[in-house]
């Protein structure tokens, strides 16, 4: 792991553009509080690592409202559940720290999981109603997991501004209520969605995928825009134009297995009814193959 250097003269923190210094990588709190004090207005960008399009939007987004860009790499054990894909999740700290030099981010926060949690983590966030369902119902554990690092990252970087993407919007969801309850006083920003030219939201777990089964998957983002096209016949309607898609898609070879299909209030993530009007998320997860893929729309009604 690279060690700490300063910013060369003439590179002052949050400087972009090609010619941008690689960024400072560091893996302790105590590394990370040495280099605070010449960092300025910090913008976060919580990731997993295995960049992609999606985290370079992000990045890009951070650039805007902030001195510097801190990306934090984390694989993240607490969020994952037994059987889940928390072995083999891809890593690639070298391609990571490229694609971040190429946007310019100031510093790399990579710790690994004895520096994240030294001992058992006995005290977790807990995400409330809003963390039971749809992907809490699915993964029991996955938002106090989330909400935990969150919070943790939050405390060793100090942040002025986090990112996060609308891709995951319930985490969204979750991580702006965490944020105002528990007075975190971190303005928390989001961005559209990045999807490949075929439609498929960018992801990490894209590349578990064969070409048949991405092929598969994108019905996802088909039934998605199905839904959205038919917004202006409510609440029914939009879930009838979406399953169609779905149901097509469960016949597939392979196989699209739907866990959910729901349409909720982008605030509290409760399923909204036949009166509803404003803004919604259609939101979708399924299983191909051994990968499961998550998408959302956020809709006007
Ligand atoms: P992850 O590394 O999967 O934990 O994601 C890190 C951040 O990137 C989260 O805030 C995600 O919502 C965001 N993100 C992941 N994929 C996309 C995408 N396709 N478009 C926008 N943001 C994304």
């Amino acid at each position: 792991m690279t060690e700490p250097t300063a910013h060369p003269a003439g590179t002052a923190p949050g400087t972009a553009g090609p010619a941008a210094a690689p960024p400072v990588v560091v893996s302790t709190p105590e590394e990370l509080s040495a280099l605070r004090p010449s960092l300025g207005r910090i913008a976060l960008v919580p990731t997993m690592g295995a960049l992609h399009s999606g985290h370079r939007r992000l990045i890009a987004a951070a650039r805007a409202d902030a001195d510097s860009v801190i990306v934090s790499i984390f694989v993240n054990p607490l969020q994952f559940g037994p059987g889940e894909d928390y072995q083999r999740y891809p890593r690639d700290l070298d391609a990571d720290v490229a694609a971040c030099a190429a946007e310019g981010v100031d510093v790399v926060f990579a710790p690994t999981v004895e520096v994240m949690y030294p001992g058992e983590q006995l005290v977790s966030v807990d995400p409330g109603p809003m963390g039971q369902v749809l992907e809490g119902e699915f993964r029991p554990g996955f938002f106090a997991g989330v909400l935990t690092v969150v919070a943790k990252l939050f405390h060793l970087v100090r942040p002025d501004t986090a990112l996060f993407g609308q891709k995951d919007a319930q985490q969204l969801a979750v991580i702006r209520r965490m944020v105002r309850d528990l007075a975190f006083g971190i303005t928390v920003l989001s961005i559209p969605t990045v999807r490949d030219p075929d439609g498929l939201a960018t992801s990490s777990r894209n590349a578990y995928l064969s070409a048949e089964e991405r092929t598969s998957a994108l019905a996802l983002s088909r039934a998605l825009l199905a839904g959205a096209d038919a917004s202006v016949t409510g609440p029914i309607g939009i879930l009838t134009a979406a399953r169609a898609v779905l149901a097509e898609a469960e016949a597939a070879t392979p196989p699209v297995a739907v866990d959910y299909l729901a349409l909720v209030d982008p605030g509290t993530f409760g399923e909204v009814t036949g009166e509803y009007r404003g803004e919604a998320v259609l939101a979708v997860a399924a299983r191909v193959g051994a990968t499961r893929l998550i998408d959302n729309v956020p809709l006007t009604l």
